[in-house]
């Protein structure tokens, strides 16, 4: 079967994937080296720690990985297949 990029990371077989290795990356690259802070320090940064919704304005329910759609940015790595 063709890889193309119309299909998830996980059914192209990409290491980006598994979430231990999203993990290592984001622990790692970036975030370690300090050059950015992370989610905690910023919101601790701007007052806002611990975070809380001040009210609802969107209920998103994800409740499983099928979708019609293969976006890249997709960050449950959903799709059709
Ligand atoms: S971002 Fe949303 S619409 Fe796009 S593939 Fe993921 S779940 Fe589907």
């Amino acid at each position: 079967m063709t890889k193309v990029k119309t299909q998830s990371l996980h059914k192209r077989d990409s290491d980006l994937a598994k979430s231990n290795t999203q993990l290592e990356i984001l622990s790692n690259g970036i975030f370690k080296s300090g050059e950015l802070p992370t989610f905690k320090e910023k919101i601790a940064e701007t007052s806002q720690f611990p975070l809380k919704a001040k009210q609802l304005e969107i209920l998103q329910i994800n409740v499983g990985y099928m979708c019609n759609q293969v976006c890249e940015h997709c960050h449950v790595d959903a799709g059709p297949r």
